[in-house]
């Protein structure tokens, strides 16, 4: 198993949330940052990404963002960081997120966050991957997705083995154990429906 040393964090770019997804956001930076691990991530200083940058480098973690230039505008890039890499594209910001990370985790967020979740699944999924996935349900934010991924399988349009591809923890404070005790098992793609 690799040992973590950089987390990728993919959470909302929203700053019009309930201060309960701010607080978790800002736990985090700091819960990582206690774990001497780096932080990879979006790049903007918006909503809970902005928040969970902040918190890590207040609390001494190297933090790396990474911004594809069109979104630049939108996102507002960090200009504080350890490591800012403005790229060209989504898809080149998505492949280096994922490259630069030991593990992930999921924070409160909206489509762009979703999109990523499921990118890593299905990348896991045909074993492009076999880093840890820890989603965090503050609020019980991701039940009903949860709920509906398990319906997914229950209805075998995905392997039930496949649902240990993520975990989920209810506490910021719960994610560095779940980081560490995640199995690391390379998914074989060509036994998906034997
Ligand atoms: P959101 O969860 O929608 O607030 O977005 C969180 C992050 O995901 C932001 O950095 C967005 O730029 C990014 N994002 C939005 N749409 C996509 C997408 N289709 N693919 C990958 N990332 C996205």
């Amino acid at each position: 198993m690799t040992k973590i040393k950089s987390v990728c964090v993919y959470c909302g770019s929203s700053s019009r949330v309930d201060q309960v997804y701010k607080d978790a956001a800002v736990e985090l930076g700091k819960t990582i940052a206690g774990q001497k691990w780096d932080v990879v991530y979006g790049g903007g200083r918006v909503g809970l990404m902005g928040l969970v940058a902040d918190s890590a480098l207040a609390a001494g973690s190297k933090v790396v963002g990474i911004i594809p230039r069109h979104i630049q505008a939108r996102e507002i890039e960090h200009t504080d960081l350890t490591e800012l890499h403005i790229v060209d594209s989504m898809h080149i910001r998505k492949q280096m997120m994922v490259d630069r990370a030991d593990a992930f985790v999921i924070l409160a967020g909206g489509l762009g966050t979703l999109d990523e979740f499921f990118e890593l699944l299905t990348w896991k999924q045909l074993g492009l991957h076999d880093k840890p996935v820890v989603m965090v349900n503050i609020n019980g934010y991701w039940t009903k997705m949860v709920e509906a991924i398990r319906f997914i399988a229950n209805e075998k349009f995905m392997r039930d083995e496949d649902l240990g591809m993520f975990q989920v923890v209810n506490t910021v404070a719960e994610v560095p154990s779940a980081l560490n005790s995640a199995p690391h098992e390379r998914f074989d793609p060509s036994t998906k429906w034997i």
